[in-house]
C-alpha cells in the first residue's frame, strides 16, 4: 500500500515536472515568434499608427499563427492599429465554413467572411490535371484588394514565412532566370494597397510546433484538389534537406538576401556598371580582387543577432 502511494507521488512529480518543462518550452517558442514578428514590423516599418490591418486568414498553421502573434503584439504595441480578419470562402468542395467564424467569434476578434465561388472558375478555365494555383491565387488577390477597400484597411498581412520567402527565391532563380524572391512589404501592382508580411523572419519550424501547441482549428489545404507544383516541390525537398545536412544554412541564405550588393551582381539595371570611373576614392562594395574564401561557421550565424533595429534583417557580419 505504502509502495503503491509512493510511485502514485513519484509518476505526478514526473509529470509536473514535464508539465513545467513543455511550458517552459512554449514559453520560449511564444516569445521566439513574437520578437521575430515585432523585429520584422519595426525593420520594415510594416504597421503605423492608426493602421487599419486585414490580416488574410486561410485557416492554415500560418495565417492563424500570424493573427495570435498580431493580436498579441497589439496588446502592448506602443502604437494603436486595429486588426480585422478576413476569410475567403473559395467554394471548395468540403470547405467547413463553420470552423473560421466559429473561432473567430470565440477569440472576440472583429472579422469578415467573403463568400466567391473561384473554385467554379479555376476547374472551369483550367485543364484537368493542371495546376491551378496561379489563377486561383491571382482571382484570390484581386477580391482581397476589393475587401481591403471596403473595410478601409491600410495594409493586407498575409501569413508567408521565412521558408516560403526563400523558396520563392530559388524557384525564381531556378526555373524565371531572376533573383527575385518576396518582401516582407511591398506596394500591390496596382499601386493602391500595401501588403506586408509580418512572418517573413519566422521559421516554418517554429509556427508548426506553434499551431499543434496552441491547438488551432487548421483547415486542410488539399480541399481543391490542385495538382501540387513539381518545381514548388523541388524546391521544398531540397532547402528541407538543406536544413538536415547543414544546420544553420537556411538562416545565412535568409540573411543573404538581407545583405545584398549591387556592384557584385550583373545587372547594369541595379548598378551604373557604364558609368563607372576610377575616381580614386576608396569604396567598400568594390573589386577587392580576391574575396574571402573561409566564412563562419554558418550554423553559428543568425540573422536576428545584434545589429540595431534600423538595420534592416538584422544580422551577421
Ligand atoms: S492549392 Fe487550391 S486553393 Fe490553394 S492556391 Fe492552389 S488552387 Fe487555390
Amino acid at each position: 500500500m505504502t509502495d503503491t502511494l509512493i510511485s502514485a507521488d513519484a509518476e505526478q512529480a514526473r509529470q509536473t515536472e514535464a508539465d513545467k518543462k513543455q511550458q517552459y518550452n512554449f514559453n520560449k517558442l511564444a516569445k521566439r515568434l513574437r520578437h521575430n514578428v515585432g523585429d520584422a514590423i519595426n525593420h520594415f516599418n510594416m504597421i503605423e499608427e492608426g493602421d487599419r490591418v486585414m490580416v488574410c486568414l486561410s485557416g492554415g498553421k500560418d495565417s492563424y499563427t500570424m493573427l495570435d502573434i498580431l493580436l498579441s503584439l497589439q496588446k502592448s504595441a506602443p502604437i494603436n492599429f486595429s486588426i480585422v480578419a478576413v476569410n475567403l470562402d473559395q467554394k471548395q468542395p468540403g470547405f467547413p465554413e463553420h470552423v473560421l467564424p466559429e473561432y473567430l467569434s470565440k477569440i472576440g476578434v472583429e472579422y469578415r467572411i467573403v463568400e466567391e465561388d473561384t473554385y467554379s472558375i479555376v476547374t472551369r478555365v483550367i485543364e484537368p490535371g493542371k495546376t491551378t494555383c496561379s489563377l486561383c491565387s491571382r482571382l484570390r488577390r484581386g477580391i482581397l484588394y476589393r475587401v481591403a477597400d471596403e473595410l478601409g484597411a491600410t495594409k493586407i498581412a498575409l501569413g508567408h514565412h521565412r521558408d516560403d520567402i526563400l523558396a520563392t527565391l530559388f524557384l525564381n532563380m531556378f526555373y524565371g532566370g531572376k533573383l527575385k524572391g518576396m518582401p516582407p512589404k511591398l506596394v500591390s501592382d496596382d499601386g493602391k494597397h500595401m501588403v506586408i508580411r509580418p512572418l517573413a523572419y519566422c521559421k516554418e519550424k517554429d509556427i508548426e510546433k506553434y499551431a499543434i501547441a496552441k491547438e488551432f482549428p487548421i483547415i486542410p489545404c488539399n480541399l481543391c484538389g490542385s495538382q501540387p507544383n513539381l518545381q514548388r516541390q523541388v524546391v521544398g525537398d531540397m532547402l528541407r534537406d538543406w536544413d538536415k545536412r547543414f544546420p544553420g544554412r537556411l538562416e545565412t541564405m535568409f540573411s543573404a538576401t538581407c545583405n545584398v550588393v549591387p556592384s557584385h551582381l550583373n545587372d547594369p539595371k541595379i548598378y551604373d556598371f557604364v558609368g563607372a570611373k576610377a575616381d580614386g576614392t576608396p569604396r567598400e562594395d568594390g573589386d577587392k580582387a580576391f574575396d574571402k574564401e573561409e566564412f563562419k561557421d554558418p550554423s553559428r550565424i543568425s540573422i536576428f543577432a545584434t545589429k540595431p533595429l534600423d538595420s534592416g534583417c538584422g544580422g551577421d557580419e
